[in-house]
């Protein structure tokens, strides 16, 4: 049985991060979503939100399932017995940052196999930071996001 563990921020889970669950979780047996408690970037939603939100998004796949970490995202693939480590990739914006991540994570732990998706070309240019930049804005993406996800954003960011 493959275990994958897909790692991120999640800040929150929108429709590309699904999309790429979904393809994941109809090749690995069993996927597990890493959220990384605190990242080196500014958040908006607490860890225990993201989790909440992404169990939300995730609760029609049977063989999905969320968790935090703190840490080191192989260490923490190490202790769940995953694998193999899912990213997905944005055409130009990833491929970069992926890369060199995927180096120091094949050094840490080279039992670890990584394995990227392409993004959908629908969500291409979806990024949590700018999906957040537009809600606050007053632009509607409720296409880009799961329902729960839509009403939290503009709960945070809508005066
Ligand atoms: P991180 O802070 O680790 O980059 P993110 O939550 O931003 O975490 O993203 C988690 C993973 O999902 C990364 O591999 C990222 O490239 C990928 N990802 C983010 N947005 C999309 C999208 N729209 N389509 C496909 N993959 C995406």
């Amino acid at each position: 049985m493959t275990t994958a563990i897909y790692p991120g921020s999640f800040d929150p889970i929108t429709n590309g991060h699904l999309d790429i669950v979904k393809r994941a979780s109809s090749i690995f047996e069993k996927v597990v979503i890493g959220i990384y408690d605190i990242p080196q970037k500014s958040l908006l939603f607490s860890v225990d939100e993201r989790v909440d939100l992404a169990r939300k998004a995730v609760a029609g796949f049977s063989n999905v399932q969320v968790t935090a970490y703190s840490g080191i995202t192989v260490e923490f693939a190490r202790k769940i017995k995953a694998q193999v480590l899912v990213r997905g990739l944005r055409a130009n914006s990833d491929f970069e940052r992926e890369f060199e991540m995927a180096l120091m994570n094949k050094k840490l732990a080279p039992d670890i196999e990584l394995v990227c998706f392409m993004a959908n070309l629908r969500y291409q240019f979806l990024s949590s930071s700018l999906l957040k930049e537009i809600i606050k804005l007053g632009g509607n993406l409720d296409d880009m996001v799961p329902p729960d996800v839509s009403v939290a954003l503009k709960k945070k960011l809508l005066p």
